[in-house]
């Protein structure tokens, strides 16, 4: 792992975003990169101690009640004071709002970003969670969200007329998508995926139907996604899958890794695909699953493979991307299966005797992972190399793209110029500084147990 700082939504402005899509329930694109390790650490943001919070009980309650109802329900935007799970308040955003079922007039409930936390955070409150005493309605703050939503206004029409051209009739869902996505309201807050339950961290475009349900239930295996539980377990008993479909391509002692292709097994790649979203950022291109191929890395058990993580490959890429989309499922975060994926990835490449690359922009974390697995892998050459070495040398060595051997040396101020010329610096001290910074790998591939010809069209 590299170090750096994310910004207010949790992403580096060097480079972020994610990948992965769909179109009317059918995936129709990818989602960009991303490791999302875990949370950023709230504990390092400045907590706000001391808010008056006012107690039923207080002898002016009504009277302040009253004043309050003056501005409720509260708008979208509006920036409030919220009691996070920590018990401590914290200032949010208001994202969106909805009535609750039973409610009157004023009974809505919220949806927040903290805006000192990622986005991953974002999650839905009771009025009751919000110090109205802090209530700012910033009259600048609307300008700016009336010109976003014309903003949005123009994109979603030129959509509609670029999508027009193609006889599509799903405009309305597609602008409500669009609008989901715009306003980045989580739909599905949690999980069932075989033993465990994992709460989501970001929007997926569900078909429709599901969009109500607070918990999706996935078969582990095949990942068909139900409503409720009894249906889980009738499908369960006749699913006859224990691993992903597919090719077992590597197995070392529990650790197996699947090749699934996007065209042969659609739903499975689709399932997965809405599976991931739950857990990847934002994304925004229009792919089809059939042109990808899904790598699933699988910890083996006497009950079932069961999926750890995956990342996507495009069959033929002529931006020489080696890696579309990747994900570490919560449960399975900080055991270094992440570094593994890449890793993995770059073995796939040098079994095609060619450089890869990610697709971008990458994640704050993916970039993250990214860094660490190029630091690693290039400073232990040099550590070990007694001769000169060029970046094109360092590439075909490791089937890191030049550009990325390149930035990743630079990043760490190895690249000096000298007499003329530029030259990698190889002081054993500074290389293992940098090498100790990063910490190490965990997980090796053991390549003599990968099994894998390159795709080949049939
Ligand atoms: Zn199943």
């Amino acid at each position: 792992m590299g170090m750096g700082s994310a910004d207010e939504s949790g992403r580096f402005s060097t480079s972020n975003g994610q990948f992965m899509n769909m179109n009317n329930g059918v995936i129709k694109e990818e989602w960009k990169g991303g490791v999302p390790v875990v949370p950023p650490a709230p504990t390092t943001v400045p907590v706000i101690t001391n808010v008056k919070v006012e107690t039923p009980s207080s002898p002016d309650h009504d009277l302040v009640r009253k004043r309050k109802l003056g501005f409720l329900p509260l708008e979208v935007g509006t920036r409030v004071l919220c009691k996070w799970r920590d018990g401590k308040f914290h200032p949010v955003k208001i994202i969106e709002r909805r009535k609750l079922p039973n409610g009157t007039t004023n009974d809505y409930e919220y949806y927040v970003h903290y805006t000192e936390f990622n986005r991953r955070l974002d999650e839905w409150v009771k009025l009751e969670q919000l110090e109205l005493d802090s209530v700012e309605t910033d009259a600048d703050e609307k300008v700016d969200d009336k010109a976003g939503s014309l903003k949005m206004t123009r994109h979603q029409k030129r959509k509609i007329d670029e999508t027009h051209v193609e006889g599509n009739e799903e405009l309305d869902a597609a602008s409500l998508r669009e609008h989901e996505e715009f306003t980045k309201v989580k739909n599905i807050t949690k999980i069932e995926l075989g033993r465990y339950e994992i709460e989501t961290w970001y929007f997926s475009p569900f078909p429709a139907e599901y969009n109500s349900c607070e918990k999706l239930y996935f078969c582990e295996f095949c990942l068909n996604f139900m409503k409720r539980k009894e249906q889980l377990q009738r499908h369960m008993r006749k699913c006859d899958l224990k691993h992903p479909p597919g090719d077992e391509i590597y197995r070392s002692g529990t650790l197996s890794m699947f090749e699934v292709d996007g065209k042969k097994n659609k739903v499975y790649a689709q399932n997965l695909c809405y599976l991931a979203k739950l857990f990847l950022d934002h994304k925004t291109l229009y792919y089809d699953v059939d042109l990808f191929l899904f790598y699933i890395l699988c910890e083996c058990d006497d009950r079932g493979c069961h999926m750890v993580g995956y990342f996507s490959k495009e069959k033929h890429s002529e931006e020489s991307y080696n890696l579309a989309c990747i994900l570490t499922l919560p449960p399975y975060q900080r055991k270094g299966y992440g570094k593994f994926l890449i890793s993995f990835s770059y073995e796939l490449s040098k079994k095609e005797g060619k450089v890869g690359t990610p697709e971008r922009p990458l994640s704050d974390l993916g970039l993250l992972s990214y860094r660490g697995y190029w630091t690693r892998v290039l400073l232990d050459i040099l550590k070990k190399h007694k001769n000169n070495i060029s970046i094109k040398e360092l590439s075909d060595m490791t089937a890191i793209k030049a550009e990325d051997v390149l930035s990743t040396l630079q990043g760490l101020d190895l690249i000096q110029y000298r007499k003329g010329q530029h030259a990698i610096c190889a002081d054993p001290k500074v290389l293992d500084r940098h090498l100790k910074a990063v910490g190490r790998g965990g997980l090796e591939v053991d390549v003599c147990k990968l099994i894998w010809t390159p795709y080949k069209e049939q």
